[in-house]
């Protein structure tokens, strides 16, 4: 299988590369979390170390998490309860603390890979690139485009909107959004999620793209049935979402 190996100490990775090329695996090492979630799409498990250079490693990982679904061990130095609380919360499927013993870690790998093996899991599903009707958003490249034009959202606005993308079938509750993209389940200020969300509607002008489920939470809208003429397309219909824009409505594909 193929390994993201995201580690910054040369000699640690190193030792790592080895011990995985050891077992059959293919290995990318990066040393910075931009190159982390640059090419975290083409991996098939990730080891995190949380100490880097340009970006705390629970923040990458909360961010790995919106776009990618692959199994994740946090391999690191932080070796506090509340360190390996908060990234078994933000989304690692296990956490090994330095110094262990390689076999112990190739072990993990094997148990944390059987557990997670499903054939189409959503985000492998989907692929990097999903589309709403004239929306996309490329999960790699961290980009929203709108019937083809670029839309800049903030990186939160992102990272909710990847976030119910990449599990585009689920409903996402409040907490799990909030636990996911801002680390704390209850934020004091819940009402950011809130703003985030109708900053996407507003930026993308598609306000159907996130679906409001009353007292529970978030999804991903969809486009709606394919319109028998062409006034059901009308913008404030409860039902299509985005389809208000005119050309290049594509049909809900996946890319
Ligand atoms: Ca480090």
């Amino acid at each position: 299988m193929h390994a993201l190996l995201v580690e910054d100490d040369d000699r640690m990775a190193r030792a790592l590369g080895t011990a995985l090329a050891q077992r059959g695996h293919t290995t990318r090492r990066v040393g910075r979390a931009l190159d982390a979630l640059r090419l975290v799409h083409e991996a098939e498990f990730v080891l995190l170390d949380l100490g880097l250079p340009d970006l705390d490693g629970l923040d990458l990982l909360r961010r790995l998490r919106t776009v990618c679904d692959a199994p994740l061990i946090v391999v690191t130095a932080r070796c506090e309860e509340r360190d390996i609380v908060q990234g078994l919360r933000a989304g690692a499927d296990d956490y090994v603390v330095k110094p262990f013993r390689m076999a112990e870690l190739m072990a993990r790998i094997d148990t944390v890979r059987r557990r997670t093996d499903r054939p189409g899991t959503p985000a492998e599903a989907a692929g990097p690139r999903i589309a709403v009707g004239d929306v996309v958003v490329d999960l790699a490249a961290r980009t929203v485009t709108v019937a083809g034009r670029p839309v800049h959202l903030t990186r939160r606005e992102f990272d909710v909107l990847a976030h119910l993308a990449a599990r585009r079938t689920q409903v996402h509750s409040r907490e799990e959004i909030l636990d996911r993209i801002w680390g704390d389940a209850f934020l004091a200020v819940s009402r950011s999620l809130d703003v985030h969300v109708a900053g996407i509607r507003a930026k993308t002008g598609r306000s159907h793209l996130v679906r409001t489920v009353r007292g529970f939470g978030y999804q991903l809208g969809t486009e709606g049935r394919p319109a028998a003429h062409p006034a059901d397309t009308a913008a404030d219909g409860p039902d299509p979402a985005g389809r208000e824009g005119g050309p290049g409505g594509s049909q809900d594909t996946l890319a």
